[in-house]
């Protein structure tokens, strides 16, 4: 299944990076889907300091196991925007605004709440 993550608060989390790792294992195809700007904009913007905690996103998307072409920046765009027809099953995060814009899509995509205790459970179950 396609299952995507929010980075910061959700797999920047021990506990979330190794649950996307087993979900890579298990043959997932995992995103990292973030409402950061890119890096390349915000250099343009003269947003400098972007760059280097970009850096951190890409090394930690690595070290589990995320593909570059997985990774998306939605700068600061819903990412209901992104995700909108194209098969995601699951998309975790710790952002009401963006769950809320999941939930009341008409795309079959469902939000899991990585701040709700059951949240690793919930997904495995949807991911059944
Ligand atoms: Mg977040």
């Amino acid at each position: 299944m396609k299952i995507s993550f929010d980075f910061d608060s959700t797999l920047t989390r021990p506990d979330v990076q190794n649950f996307a790792k087993q979900c890579i294992e298990a043959g997932h195809e995992v995103w990292l889907v973030t409402s950061r700007q890119d890096t390349e904009s915000a250099l343009l913007r003269g947003h400098h300091w972007v760059e280097s905690q970009n850096q951190k996103l890409f090394e930690v998307a690595e070290r589990v196991g995320i593909d570059v072409d997985h990774i998306v920046f939605t700068s600061h765009q819903p990412k209901i925007e992104f995700l909108e027809g194209k098969g995601f099953a699951i998309h975790i995060d710790d952002d009401i605004e963006e769950l809320l814009d999941i939930k009341y899509s008409k795309d079959p995509v469902e939000g899991v709440n990585v701040e709700y205790f059951e949240w690793k459970e919930i997904t495995e179950k949807l991911l059944k």
